[in-house]
């Protein structure tokens, strides 16, 4: 852990993550089921929780009475604090949950304040988003211009690839290279590298336009907020 950030990022008494409870019911055999679902993950306290949000077993739940296995995905505060990094996962109505999540800022501590301003505060709407999100800092980069950067790679693919219905594009690193991996809508997956210097380059681009530091609200920067930068750009 980094010695370097003076800051502790233990909520106190108003911002306390409690376990929820929730019913499920197995696709399977009907069983019925209370999960306790946990409303954040430490993985500077438990290192080990980190593969498996990567991995997606951490989201997976076994029906005890015939042994299915589902993804259960509900809002998780994902903390890695020697990253500084805090990625709120919110599946549904994510932007109706990402300003009401924000809203909850006021109650914060001072400490809580000071700590979030230099953290990078994420949401993400699915788990893939929250792996990527994992992988692009596990990278040190920063995930704004890898959003640009996946922007233009991925214009460059269609341009090769007329016609192709595209699910999924994702930053993913193969042997050390940087790139993203597109899912097709008929199940195939292509890995394009990101061109020699094409981050720097994006890095200087757009260095203004996307500013220094976000501020302290969970930020959702995806697919649609690198369009809305490049729109601007355009535009102007
Ligand atoms: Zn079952």
């Amino acid at each position: 852990m980094s010695d370097k950030k003076e800051f502790n990022l233990t909520p106190g008494e108003n911002e306390q993550y409690k376990p929820v409870k929730a019913d499920i019911t197995c696709r399977k055999c009907g069983k019925k089921s209370t999960l306790t679902l946990r409303a954040c993950v430490n993985v500077s306290l438990h290192p080990e929780e980190k593969e498996q949000v990567l991995d997606g077993s951490f989201f997976q739940y076994t029906c005890p009475d015939c042994g299915e296995i589902m993804s259960v995905t509900y809002p998780l505060l994902y903390d890695d604090m020697a990253k500084a990094l805090m990625i709120y996962l919110l599946p549904d109505q994510t932007e109706e949950a990402l300003a009401k999540l924000n809203e909850q800022q006021k109650n914060w501590s001072e400490e809580m304040l000071k700590a979030a301003k230099v953290c990078t505060m994420r949401a993400v709407r699915t788990i893939n988003d929250l792996a990527e999100k994992i992988k692009i800092a596990d990278a040190g980069l920063d995930d704004r211009y890898v959003e640009l950067s996946k922007a233009f790679v991925f214009a460059q693919f269609l341009k090769q690839k007329p016609g192709c219905e595209v699910v999924q594009v994702l930053f993913e690193q193969q042997n050390g290279k940087d790139g993203i991996v597109i899912f097709s809508k008929d199940g195939k997956q292509y890995w394009v590298e990101f061109q020699e210097g094409l981050y720097d380059e994006v890095v200087r681009m757009f260095e203004d336009k996307v500013g220094k530091t976000s501020g302290t609200e969970y930020e959702l920067i995806d697919a649609g907020w690198s369009m809305k930068i490049l729109a601007n750009i355009s535009n102007s």
